[in-house]
């Protein structure tokens, strides 16, 4: 991205963020070790997942490793020193090179410019692994895995997915994936493999379904989790991640369903909105 150029979206130019790029004009004045400590990464390979989402993958000479689950942040700077922070979930296994997907909100700020405007060789500035909270180690000492998503939701739950494929992992798990439709669903190709040999991939389009669809249509709620969700009994380990009206709604069923409430680990992608990252 050249210094002139901006990302769409609604800042004046002045307040237009740009990745610190060797075609940008800002760099980080330190880079220090540390999770918490900005450092600049560039941009090996970029991957489009469907048409409003990217997969990005970083070489990140100081990474300290990360964990599946974890996420990282994004900084954008602008040349007069504007700058805007955005949370990424690593889409990644551990030990596999660093890579963030992300989705592009149309009236967005940072999601258009990560999406459109960020090429091959580019730097970016984030620091990370974030977070210690909604991670999957791979224990073998727990009942079966729920994975539910919304829309970009299944970002970290691709990386526990990659993790327990890794890692030889036996444990039963179920991902729930809700999208508006079929071509939104993201690393469908991926998870299309997955589906077998202990993993169980379940779909369900919100807006449209393609003629003949026989999988579960409309949103997440008690009745669907009633019939896709583990018993209680079993002692599932539930990871839930989209939206926040989404996971707070999918928490509370899981939990009327008999889920202690610290078997639900949740992940809010944040804002209010209703059906922008994907999950009507
Ligand atoms: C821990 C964490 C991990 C995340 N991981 C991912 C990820 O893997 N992939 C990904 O694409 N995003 C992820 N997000 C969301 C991401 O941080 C940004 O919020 C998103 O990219 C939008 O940024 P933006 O600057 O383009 O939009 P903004 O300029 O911040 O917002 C534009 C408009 O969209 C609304 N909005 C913003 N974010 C959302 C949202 N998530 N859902 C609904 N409405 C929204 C705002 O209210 C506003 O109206 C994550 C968020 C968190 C907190």
């Amino acid at each position: 991205m050249r210094a002139t150029e901006r990302p769409r979206g609604s800042l004046p130019d002045a307040r237009a963020p740009s990745a610190t790029s060797g075609r940008a004009a800002a760099r980080p004045t330190r880079a220090l070790r540390g999770t918490l400590t900005w450092q600049v990464a560039t941009v090996g390979q970029l991957i489009d997942e469907t048409p409003a989402v990217r997969t990005i993958e970083l070489q990140v000479p100081d990474w300290a490793g990360h964990r599946a689950g974890q996420h990282l942040d994004v900084r954008l700077t602008a040349e007069d020193g504007y700058t805007a922070e955005r949370s990424y979930s690593i889409a990644s296994a551990p030990g596999e090179p660093v890579a963030i997907t992300v989705e592009r909100l149309e009236d967005g700020e940072v999601s258009p410019y990560l999406t459109e405007e960020l090429r091959v060789g580019d730097d970016l500035e984030l620091r990370g692994p974030i977070g210690g909270y909604f991670v999957w180690d791979g224990q073998h000492d727990i009942g079966p895995l729920l994975l539910v998503a919304g829309g970009s939701g299944v970002v970290p739950l691709r990386s526990i997915l990659r993790h327990r494929q890794r890692t030889g992992s036996t444990v039963p798990t179920r991902l729930l994936y809700s999208s508006r439709s079929l071509p939104d669903v993201i690393y469908r190709a991926e998870l299309d493999r997955d589906n077998g040999g202990g993993v169980e991939v379940i779909y369900t389009l919100t807006r449209v379904q393609p003629p003949g669809w026989t999988g579960h249509s409309g949103r997440v709620g008690s009745a669907m989790l009633a019939e896709v969700a583990w018993p209680a009994g079993q002692d599932p380990l539930a990871f839930v991640c989209g939206p926040t009206p989404f996971v707070e709604a999918v928490a509370e069923a899981l939990v009327g369903l008999g889920y202690p409430p610290q078997r639900v680990k949740t992940e809010r992608f944040g804002a209010t909105g209703t059906g922008v990252a994907g999950e009507s």
